[in-house]
């Protein structure tokens, strides 16, 4: 056991296989040597066995608080989830912000640890230092969205006030290999395919309600000057300082621009280094502009909201509103999350600077819960594919065609046809299986 300041000393250990749970300390050298959320997730990863099949029951997927979340210290809403991937075979941390790692150590746990596999579809309630298992047959096929709706109507709460929920889409339950968990609808643990780990185990959602267990740091004084130092830092800076800093006012997506001018925005797929190296080595009707789908484009023209995660005076998190014609029919998305990498991979990446759809793509990669900065990526993979022969003509996406890129995003989701099945199977597997066409080979 440890009494470290900032932990409560207490881990749940959830076999779904049995639908027990226990309670556990942490060990002192652990909690000593392994740092922050991180740092344990994966020790507790590293301990269940390398060697473990990712999808398998045997893998653990752990949801990990360090000492400093939920105190006051700034952004510390920030919770890692650990697991062996299914992308990569190798130990995955992705880590979201928002409320649920505050909240998690306010219902008095410092982490999560899912192993086995239920027989059915369950969520998981985490309360008063508790957790329990329930059936979620019935909201199993849901998008997050839905998902999210339906269990704060279950559980006895409200989003924004005590309630926090982590889920998983249809692409998470058809074991995509970069399917994330959605945490309040836009904040995503993206990397790693964290979410397909939870699908395989049969884990719909963890709903956590916040309690009074608030951590307490051990030497109150230190803890105090060390969150004056990190406050002063904070405001000082010209990228953090609030409502002045790049990274306040435009949100991650500050970078586009920068990355632009610096010759750091992959783009063609990767060919290229920016939009203008490539409208000047390849000037075709192609060619795009960055700029459309920047940081200050977004915020002079979609952006609605500013919100934070628990405390964090930043507030990098730009929430925006877009109407567009799609399919034929008038869509209205609101959505929290307009980020760099996802605009960039949605984006540039994918030779298109159209901003609104952008934001819809975003949105329908979180309600499928695929991550949208790997799913952007495959789908430039796919667009240079067609290009090349790889992908017949009459199957393939052409670059920046954002009709086919929304409508492959839920095939993916849904593994829906050969295509999406193997684009689900991430860049280097659809590799492998791909091999020219006719066309390619004349
Ligand atoms: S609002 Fe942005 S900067 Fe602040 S903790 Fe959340 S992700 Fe980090």
């Amino acid at each position: 056991m440890t009494d470290l300041g900032g932990f409560h000393d207490n881990v749940a250990r959830i076999d779904l296989s049995a639908g027990d749970v226990d309670y556990e300390s942490i060990d002192d050298e652990d909690a000593r040597h392994y740092i922050g959320g991180r740092g344990l997730g994966v020790k507790y990863v590293f301990d269940n066995g390398p060697d473990v099949e990712p999808l398998g029951e045997e893998n653990l997927l752990a949801f990990m608080n360090g000492p400093l979340t939920g105190t006051q210290a700034p952004m510390s809403g920030r919770i890692a989830v650990v697991t062996k991937s299914p992308l990569t075979g190798t130990v995955t941390d992705s880590h979201h912000g928002g409320w649920s790692g505050a909240r998690l150590k306010w219902a008095g746990f410092d982490g999560l640890l899912f192993e086995g596999k239920a027989e059915h579809p369950v969520y998981a309630v985490v309360e008063d230092g508790e957790v329990e298992l329930r059936d979620a047959s019935h909201i199993w096929g849901y998008g997050v969205h839905e998902t999210m709706d339906e269990l704060e109507s279950e559980v006895d709460g409200a989003y924004g006030k005590n309630l926090s929920t982590m889920a998983i889409g249809p692409g998470a339950e058809n074991e995509v290999r970069y399917a994330c968990i959605i945490n309040e609808d836009d904040r995503a643990s993206g990397r790693g395919g964290t979410g397909a780990v939870m699908g395989s185990k049969n884990l719909k959602a963890v709903v956590v309600k916040s309690g009074t267990e608030m951590p307490k740091p051990a030497d109150r004084e230190t803890f105090m000057e060390g969150h004056k130092a990190a406050m002063q830092a904070i405001q000082e800076s010209d990228v953090t300082a609030p409502n002045e800093g790049g990274l306040s006012v435009y949100g991650t997506n500050v970078l586009m621009n920068l990355t632009e001018e610096m010759d750091g925005l992959p783009t063609r797929n990767g060919r290229f280094t920016s939009t203008s190296m490539e409208a000047e080595e390849e000037p075709d009707d192609l060619n795009i502009d960055s700029e459309k789908v920047s940081g200050e484009n977004v915020e002079e023209n979609i952006l609605v909201d500013d919100p934070t995660c628990h405390s964090c005076p930043v507030a990098c998190k730009k929430e925006v509103e877009v109407d567009v014609h799609h399919k034929g029919q008038e869509l209205n998305v609101r959505m929290e999350s307009y980020e760099y990498e996802p605009a960039w991979a949605l984006g540039p990446n994918s030779m298109n600077d159209d901003r609104d759809m952008i934001a819809v793509m975003m949105d329908r990669c979180n309600d499928y819960g695929i991550d949208s900065i790997e799913t952007g990526n495959i789908l430039a993979f796919a667009m240079e594919a067609t290009e090349k022969g790889y992908i017949d003509d009459a199957d393939g996406i052409d670059w920046g065609d954002v009709e086919a890129m929304t409508e492959m995003i839920e095939k993916i989701g849904k593994r829906e046809g050969d295509l999406a099945d193997t684009l689900a199977e991430g860049q280097e597997r659809a590799a492998r299986r791909s091999t020219p066409t006719t066309a390619a080979s004349t």
